[in-house]
């Protein structure tokens, strides 16, 4: 019996975090069958079919400094901007035309977008009838209860590492308050997303395993991993990528163990390896963000450098069809 196979007979919940180490790193045949588990508790919990959302990146203004992060507040050497509340519900628009349910929006942790937000949430929810992701970093309580009045629905809030010191190094803020405002965000009655980064330096396969079991105890309704991208004009910029194999891992366990949560192929994949994305819905993954932000606007929004792969409807499409999937129909 293989190692997969006997994993599976005895069931995810009696893994050990040794087990989980092994997870991370196998390749091959075994890798297949860990993706073909995967792919079964996506099938037998009726997650098969892919969720498409567009992402509107609304400002690159942060009142943050990652050090992996080209919009972070120090880089002086990148325009900012910030769209208005009619550029952003024409972009709506142009989503809901092209079928998509979800509008996502994106940007650095800025209050200043507040009133922008109080512009624009209402019209995309209400009048669209669409609905509405955020992923605008750490608010307080009361500023994601807002948020729900004025009608999203969910909210991105990646850990990034469950490594609290690495946090701090990287982020210059705090892993704890970071979580906690993940638990507000879920009080306030947001569906939450969450994830990790594979690949930053000093991160070692145990705090990988980690993470998982990080992402797992916040019962997130999604959760991502994503290769590390070293980004120009950062303090990480000479360091290697992440280790595409092990996000995808990383992947397959989080469905496994998480079931039904929506898991992205990130668009980092398609970054580091060609058909990436595919490679991340063979191994569980059942989301795909397409990219609506306006061409002159893309390659100023930072996230992963000259690297960046847009994701256009096509790709996501073609991406969705080679891994033999369907786009869902309701969001
Ligand atoms: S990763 Fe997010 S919070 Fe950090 S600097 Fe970049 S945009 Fe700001």
């Amino acid at each position: 019996m293989s190692i997969i196979e006997q994993m599976r007979k005895s069931g995810f919940e009696s893994l050990t975090d040794d087990d989980l180490l092994k997870l991370l790193t196998v390749e091959g045949e075994t890798q297949q069958e860990l993706f073909a588990w995967a792919r079964d508790v996506r099938r037998e919990n009726n997650c098969d079919d892919v969720l498409l959302r567009g992402v509107i990146e609304i400002s690159n203004v942060c009142n943050k400094n990652c050090d992996y992060c080209a919009m972070r507040s120090s880089n002086k050497d990148l325009d900012r901007y910030s769209m208005t509340a009619e550029e952003i519900l024409g972009i709506a628009r142009l989503i809901k035309e092209s079928g998509i349910q979800i509008v996502f929006l994106q940007g650095g942790q800025n209050p200043r977008n507040d009133t922008l937000l109080e512009q624009v949430i209402p019209v995309i929810r209400n009048e669209m009838k669409m609905g509405v992701l955020l992923c605008l970093g750490e608010r307080s309580q009361e500023v994601y209860e807002k948020f729900v009045k004025l009608g999203a629905v969910s909210y991105i809030l990646k850990f990034e590492t469950s490594e609290s010191e690495l946090y701090k190094e990287i982020t210059g803020s705090s892993l704890e308050n970071r979580l906690k405002a993940l638990t507000w965000a879920q009080s306030a009655g947001l569906q939450v997303g969450t994830g990790n980064i594979v690949g930053l330096a000093k991160q070692t396969l145990k705090s990988l395993v980690n993470d998982i079991r990080l992402g797992i105890s916040i019962r997130p309704d999604f959760i991502s991993s994503s290769p590390f991208i070293p980004n120009a004009h950062t303090p990480m910029e000479h360091q290697v990528h992440g280790n595409v194999n092990m996000t995808l891992n990383t992947l397959a366990i989080l469905r496994i163990a998480l079931k039904t949560a929506a898991i992205p192929s990130v668009s980092a994949l398609e970054s580091l390896v060609n058909d990436g994305q595919r490679m991340g819905l063979d191994a569980g993954a059942n989301v795909l963000t397409v990219n609506f932000t306006p061409k002159d606007t893309q390659s100023l929004y930072k996230i992963y450098s000259e690297r960046r792969f847009v994701v256009s409807l096509d790709h996501a499409l073609k991406t969705i069809d080679k891994a033999g999937l369907r786009v869902r129909k309701t969001a």
